[in-house]
């Protein structure tokens, strides 16, 4: 791993490299990428960024005016461990030739205009961010090919059947069923392998991973990496989403993020840990209190809470995303905090010390981009901080057991249920991004997702529709 331009080209000279692939994420959280051959790269050039065509990005740039700019963030570079020759991947941000400055529309960009905006207000100096996302792996064919009574048939490597399947009838014992991944040993794991190729490449590329596990649902998988930096741990999540789906197309698999691809049976999250710290000292701190939780603490909390459903545009970003967060799936939809309780939308991990204190947000989902997510969730926690919110709770009682006259009775708020219901609501409730996320970026990023995910899906009869409406 390098620090400099000299660095990078002896590393580079090292190791024979070929190919330098620069890569940017664009504002649904996908990973483009641009090969140069490592001949067309010099010192100039990395300083000053490589050109490319910012109209074919989707809601970027007009084709008027679309030549743009990648910045290579240099320090970020390292080896595929994919490609037949040898390449190196280094992360880029969008620079914006017109204006002469970041482009407002770079996710990786307004996640570090994030970072530096909690340090102007005087809050905090670092931010440390640790997602947990979750995967399922399926046979490399069509996903959904039909339906039966109960809900889809679904091809997984772990079983051709859906849950609902008779399978005693097919012989099935050895397969892991609803819910019943977590977490029995091999053969009823049959990812084992596999994982741990994962996790093997995952390090390579320059993660620190914990553990790796067979996860509640048939056929699904996480792996622990270390939290890091708000943009390092970015970063991580487009590598690890990389490295994931690459290991499974090598293995004849697909994985997929997808928040909910089986009926009636767990889905995908990315849960996220969260902390800020100033001078060295976390301000989430405080001994004695409930979780060791300090008032920072259960203000940025209720920060994230007041615009929640705003910020699940950005953290809970598809359509898909609102079939998780339904009761009796450890997904949340009630937006208390609880320390150990799965079932609410913020967890404490149990009995952590100074270092280790921090927040578990459980409602995102991985189909957010990351760097999108990771700063709406600060800047409504830092609102929080400013305006000294106080989110509900703690409540420790299973919460999926609740009833809506209940929720209703304690004025509990609740998670958006559709995507529209998240994009409408960021479309009245913005303030609290506007340092960092400028209203052009806010208008496109609604528009966009209106037109690409909510209308289509909205106008699209489903193959369970068809059994509702024969009546
Ligand atoms: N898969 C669950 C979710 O959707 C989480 C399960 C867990 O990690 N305990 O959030
Ligand atoms: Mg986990
Ligand atoms: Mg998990
Ligand atoms: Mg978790």
């Amino acid at each position: 791993f390098v620090n400099s331009i000299d660095e990078f080209f002896s590393f580079c000279k090292e190791n024979e490299v070929e190919f330098v692939d620069l890569r940017f994420t664009d504002i649904k959280g996908a990973w483009h990428h641009l090969t140069y051959r490592m001949s067309a790269v010099n010192a100039e050039n990395l300083e000053a960024g490589f050109p490319f065509d910012g109209s074919s990005i989707e809601a970027w740039q007009p084709i008027n005016k679309s030549d743009m700019l990648l910045k290579p963030d240099v320090p970020t570079a390292f080896m595929d461990p994919f490609t037949a020759d040898p390449t190196i991947i280094v992360f880029c941000d969008i620079y914006d030739i017109y204006k002469g400055e970041l482009y407002e529309k770079c996710p990786r960009s307004i996640a570090k205009k994030a970072l530096a905006h909690a340090d102007e207000i005087g809050i905090a100096d670092a931010a440390y961010f640790g997602p947990e996302n979750e995967f399922f792996i399926f046979d490399d064919v069509k996903f959904v090919d039909n339906i039966n009574e109960a809900g889809y048939k679904v091809d997984s490597s772990e079983g051709e059947w859906n849950s609902n399947t008779d399978f005693e009838d097919l012989n099935t014992a050895h397969r892991p069923g609803t819910k019943g991944g977590y977490f029995p040993v091999q053969p009823t794991d049959s990812m084992v392998d596999m994982r741990a190729e994962m996790m093997q490449v995952l390090e390579q590329v320059g993660l620190e991973v914990v553990l790796g596990h067979h996860e509640v649902a048939q056929a699904q998988g996480e792996i622990g990496i270390v939290f890091s930096d708000i943009i390092g741990a970015a970063d991580n999540v487009q590598k690890y989403k990389y490295v994931v789906k690459m290991i499974a197309h090598l293995n004849g698999k697909t994985a997929t993020f997808m928040p909910k691809p089986l009926y009636g049976d767990n889905g995908n999250g990315m849960h996220t840990h969260q902390s800020l710290w100033k001078d060295g000292k976390n301000l989430f701190y405080k001994e004695g209190e409930y979780g060791n939780l300090s008032e920072t603490a259960l203000h940025y909390i209720g920060g994230i809470f007041k615009h929640a459903r705003a910020v699940a545009a950005f953290t809970n970003a598809s359509t898909n995303s609102y079939k998780r967060l339904i009761p009796g799936f450890e997904a949340p939809s009630i937006l208390t905090y609880s320390s150990q309780n799965r079932s609410a939308s913020c967890r404490i991990p149990y009995g952590a010390g100074e270092k280790a204190t921090r927040i578990e947000m459980r409602f995102p989902d991985s189909t957010a981009c990351p760097y999108l997510a990771f700063a709406a969730m600060m800047m409504a926690g830092l609102d929080g901080i400013k305006n000294k919110d106080i989110p509900i709770g703690p409540m420790d009682e299973d919460l999926f057991e609740l009833t809506l006259d209940e929720i209703r009775e304690k004025k509990i708020p609740q998670m958006p249920h559709t995507l529209r219901g998240s994009l409408e609501a960021l479309i009245r409730d913005n303030d609290f991004l506007k340092p960092v996320f400028s209203q052009v970026f806010i208008d496109t990023y609604q528009s966009y997702k209106f037109e690409r995910d909510v209308w289509p899906d909205e106008g699209r009869p489903t193959a369970y529709e068809f059994k509702t409406t024969y009546q």
